[in-house]
């Protein structure tokens, strides 16, 4: 015995000292998460010391429709609010991602080999418009020019580095210290069909042209106390991390062009007609969107194409950008939206050619959006939220939003008309850039940085906004059974990961994240103590820039829960949720009665398995059958027969106990012993549906702490009323489990179905006809 028990222990030991640090899921994330400081602190909020730069823009611009360019120039005002002092500023220029040279294009690798061509060397790899891009990005004159860049009518010495220019300055700026410069700059708008990127114009049969402009002009990078200066290059997929300023934006454009733009018209009375001014006014107390351009003086524009050019005027104060669009295609409709401190103008711009969804829907998604983020985080601030339809497939900017989904047209009728996937599509879209005012615009991540940060957020809330538009809208992102698939997949990348970096952006950055959340708002947090830590995330970091840090640490703070485990496994790690029921066990507390007792070890003996020797000797003639003087008093008792002498020591027994134990023996409780095993990794709550006897089902919801101690297999006992007769563990899907096969016991099949197929008859393409196929005359041109 003795030395079984030291065999046991060096074992033990042996398996104790294997385990690594690594192993522990509820491991702090003190060592991984930067040090707080009395700019962030360690509850997650900003600290007493903290500060961000800012810049103003004061900026006139051309659109030049023939050209297809811009021409601006303007005043920069840079306000060092850092406790440092800056020798130079960077600035970016992100139209250089268009050059031919840029590393957009040099950098870019083809995802494989199959893309180009099927292993029969079939092509169904290359598509037309992706040639396209590939030639035309090679010869396209883009980029920005920069014509002049002054401070006191004297130049500055600038440099240049592909999408970052750095400015250098003859005194160093000291904090506290402001600087002004004039910069101009020009440069040729890509065609976002052909080259697009976010931005650029399109290209309509009638000769007109729906223009959507953006990283337009020289946009201050960002400086900040954990990065410094957010300099990293534009590759194309990690967007733009900006200072807060003020803007006024004077934009020439021909003179029937309706533009939209981040900010309030100054000028309506200059630039609109009377009966629009009128119908401007009247859409603001509306309870339904109001037409301000109505399509049939869209269509009178299109065919008149004005040479003339007219000039509008935005302000926008306390923005991280700005953008436009600009068309004589647009029709214009708009609502006005109030509540608590909320009061702006919904409204959206869109050419004939979105109608009908675009009238029907647009500016109601852009209201129901405000109503609904609104709830979660913060109140919409801005005084416009704009939803425009044009070439871009979704983008977003400061209280405007660039929208693509558009009806097609009816082959036979030549109607126009929708599928179902084009109106959710749009809808969630609009959703979904409106919804990043929220984050960043306002909410102001760093977005070179961390693509997850204001993408997963916003795609979370706006699976919120989804499901509250109608029962079952059919979302997408958010939904823990739609992760599986993904979080199942080789090749995965952890959340955080720098967004140039991430290979699927779309699962990684918007759908894990925004699943995550749901996962923390339905069953690790509940939605009480979620929605109110979200929300002071949300109001803590409003008009300011939140690290990963920042939001992780106000979780916690603001919930009073360490959530620690669960930042690590879902965002440091690629572990899925798999969780195993691999056994139970029925444990009986015996009764101390001698009757009961014996009798249910008898019934359990008679419950084994018959050999088959016994099966098959059954019946057999015996030698005590045949001689029964052969019978003692051991052939009429089996086992199992209770005795005086057991009897009277169980009397004893019980008569020696207190009364709470007796108690205890009578109290009739069904025990249980359940064998999990984590074979996903990612630790979670379990919420097992136990089904009883009675047929009566019950939910436990037990937290992840249950694996504290062992991150692996674990043992609950269940203590229930009458007997269990199965278990499923997470019955409703909420954990993103991604093999629920092994979830129940006992194990049910899977429901699967296979269709039968005739099989196809050998040599079916009948060759000889192709050749005797008569040629047809060619196509005419135009067709
Ligand atoms: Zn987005």
């Amino acid at each position: 015995m003795k030395l079984n028990t030291i065999a046991a222990l060096c074992l033990f030991a042996a398996n104790a000292s294997a385990a690594t640090i690594a192993d522990d899921k509820f491991r702090q994330l003190e060592e991984m998460l930067p040090t707080p400081t009395t700019i962030r602190t360690a509850s997650g909020a900003p600290g007493h010391a903290y500060w961000q730069q800012r810049a103003d823009y004061k900026i006139r611009a051309a659109l030049d429709e023939t050209a297809r360019s811009v021409t601006g120039a303007g005043t920069v005002t840079y306000y060092n609010n850092s406790p440092d002092t800056l020798s130079y500023l960077w600035v970016q220029l992100d139209q250089n991602m268009f050059r031919a040279d840029s590393d957009n294009r040099t950098v870019t690798t083809q995802p494989s080999r199959d893309a180009w061509a099927n292993a029969k060397g079939e092509a169904d790899g290359l598509k037309f418009d992706a040639m396209r891009f590939m030639l035309e990005s090679r010869t396209f004159d883009g980029g920005v020019t920069i014509d002049s860049i002054t401070a006191g009518g004297r130049p500055l010495k600038h440099t240049i580095n592909r999408t970052m220019m750095r400015i250098d300055l003859d005194q160093p700026l000291k904090p506290g210290q402001r600087f002004a410069f004039d910069v101009s700059w020009r440069f040729k708008i890509p065609e976002t069909t052909v080259l697009g990127r976010r931005m650029g114009f399109e290209r309509f049969k009638d000769g007109n042209d729906i223009f959507e402009i953006a990283q337009w002009f020289p946009r201050m990078a960002a400086y900040y106390d954990t990065y410094g200066w957010q300099n990293k290059q534009y590759l194309g997929s990690g967007e733009f991390t900006l200072e807060f300023g003020d803007y006024d934006v004077a934009l020439t454009v021909p003179a029937d062009h309706i533009v939209a733009a981040t900010g309030e018209l100054q000028n309506a009375g200059a630039v609109l007609t009377a009966a629009q001014a009128d119908r401007l006014a009247q859409a603001r107390k509306a309870t339904k969107p109001v037409l301000i351009v109505t399509q049939a003086e869209a269509e009178a524009a299109e065919k008149a194409r004005s040479t003339a050019t007219r000039t509008w005027h935005f302000k926008a104060k306390n923005v991280r950008d700005f953008a436009f669009a600009s068309s004589r295609k647009f029709i214009w409709d708009a609502q006005g939206y109030k509540k608590d401190s909320t009061d702006t103008l919904a409204m959206s711009f869109y050419p004939k050619e979105a109608n009908p969804l675009w009238g029907q829907y647009s500016t109601q998604a852009v209201v129901h959006t405000i109503e609904q983020y609104n709830k979660y985080s913060l109140d919409y601030p801005y005084p416009v939220a704009i939803s425009v339809n044009g070439p871009v497939g979704g983008m977003e900017y400061p209280m405007l939003s660039f929208n693509g989904r558009r009806p097609t047209k009816d082959e036979k009728t030549g109607a126009l008309t929708y599928s179902k996937a084009t109106k959710y599509g749009l809808i969630s879209v609009i959703i979904h850039e409106v919804g990043h005012n929220y984050f960043p615009m306002i909410v102001n991540s760093d977005e070179r940085q961390w693509t997850w940060m204001d993408e997963g957020l916003n795609s979370f809330l706006q699976y919120l906004a989804e499901q509250a538009w109608e029962e079952n809208y059919p979302s997408n992102r958010g939904v823990p059974d739609n992760i599986t698939g993904y979080m199942r997949s080789s090749n995965q990348q952890p959340i955080m990961t720098n967004g140039e970096s991430v290979t699927q952006v779309g699962p990684n950055a918007y759908g894990k994240p925004a699943t995550a959340l749901n996962v923390l708002r339905e069953t690790v947090l509940g939605r009480e103590l979620f929605d109110f830590a979200f929300r002071e995330y949300a109001q803590r970091w409003k008009f300011k820039r939140p690290t990963p840090a920042d939001l992780f640490r106000t979780m916690e703070d603001a919930s009073g829960t360490d959530l620690d485990w669960f930042w690590r496994g879902w965002f440091y790690t690629t572990d899925a949720v798999d969780v195993s029921v691999d056994g139970i066990t029925e444990v009986r507390i015996g009764s101390k009665d001698p009757e009961v007792e014996q009798a249910y070890k008898k019934a359990q003996r008679a419950a084994e398995p018959v050999s088959v020797t016994a099966q098959r000797n059954k019946g057999m003639a015996r030698r005590v059958d045949a001689h029964p003087e052969l019978k003692d008093f051991y052939n009429a008792n089996d086992d199992f027969t209770v005795t005086n002498k057991a009897r009277n020591q169980a009397a004893e027994d019980v008569a020696g106990l207190e009364d709470w134990q007796k108690a205890l023996l009578k109290q009739g409780k069904h025990l249980y012993l359940v064998d999990f095993s984590n074979k996903g990794g990612l630790v979670s709550p379990l919420i097992l549906e136990i089904q009883l006897a009675s047929g009566k089902k019950t939910i436990q919801r037990i937290p992840a702490e249950i694996w504290r101690t062992s991150s692996s297999k674990i043992t609950k006992l269940l203590v229930l009323d009458e007997p269990m007769t199965g278990l499923v563990q997470d019955p409703f899907l909420e954990t993103a489990d991604i093999d629920t096969s092994n979830n129940g016991w006992p194990r049910k099949a899977t429901p699967s179905r296979v269709e039968l197929f005739k099989s196809r008859p050998a040599g079916g393409d009948d060759m000889m006809k192709d050749y005797a196929t008569p040629l047809k005359p060619p196509a005419k041109d135009g067709k």
